[in-house]
């Protein structure tokens, strides 16, 4: 399996921000893990164009469960690939507070990415609340059973486990909380998928930066990073691509 270490720009950058990708390429012509970088819809192609004939790939952060339509302001995934993006984030925590997104309809859009080509990075994670109250295992089996359609693969699905408490704070879990999860994903994983799960990426997010992104990539069944703010300086995310490179 190709580790993967994934950047999500978040609603960040501007066509200025292609020199940090090019910073990256730059640093990176060929690491040894797959390496992403999700920016805004609206840089979507340009980085594509950017990246091209490179080793980065490139992704949308969210796309509509419907393929066209009547839909303002909305993303379709085929427009995305039609962009050049290979990799569409689903279920970001952030979309789940901010738009009231469902498992359901997290269910949805990953079919919809699917039938574009795309592959689904789906989220899932616990709030502190959850945490404290002894519900974080349970919660994220919810959140996989009711997120994953039937026939994901190691091509089409990578999950990120993103505890919201985590997420843009400089909090981290334990790396004990941290392996206790990715295992509890990979076991659920293989009850409904079976042999393929152990091929499917499940990366750790939230508050990953250079500092603690070797212990976190020591823990088992961690196959890479979704990362955040420090995905956004072509310095820091390279110091994570190169810990993940190892
Ligand atoms: C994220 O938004 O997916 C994330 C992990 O953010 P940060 O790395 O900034 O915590």
């Amino acid at each position: 399996m190709k580790r993967l270490a994934a950047g999500n720009w978040k609603m960040n950058g501007s066509s200025a921000s292609m020199a940090e990708v090019q910073a990256l390429l730059g640093q990176h012509p060929n690491p040894s893990c797959e390496m992403l970088l999700c920016p805004p819809a609206t840089l979507v192609a340009q980085m594509a164009w950017a990246a091209k004939s490179s080793a980065l790939l490139v992704g949308g952060q969210d796309c509509h469960a419907n393929a066209s339509g009547a839909h303002t302001g909305d993303v379709s995934a085929a427009m995305l690939k039609d962009a050049g993006a290979s990799h569409v984030i689903l279920g970001h925590s952030e979309r789940r507070a901010d738009h009231h997104e469902t498992n359901l309809l997290v269910n949805q859009k990953t079919i919809s990415a699917w039938s574009a080509g795309l592959c689904a990075i789906v989220c899932v994670g616990e709030t502190e609340a959850e945490r404290d109250a002894g519900v974080t295992l349970s919660l994220i089996s919810d959140q996989l059973a009711g997120s994953i359609p039937d026939g994901a693969t190691s091509e089409n699905l990578v999950i990120a486990y993103e505890p919201v408490w985590a997420i843009g704070t400089g909090r981290t879990p334990t790396l004990v909380q941290i392996g206790e999860v990715h295992d509890h994903i990979r076991a659920q994983l293989t009850a409904r998928f079976g042999s393929n799960a152990a091929e499917m990426r499940l990366l750790y997010g939230g508050s990953v930066k250079p500092s603690n992104a070797a212990e976190i990539f020591a823990v088992p069944n961690v196959d890479g990073a979704l990362v955040g703010g420090a995905s956004l300086k072509a310095a820091d995310f390279g110091a994570i691509v190169a810990a993940l490179s190892i």
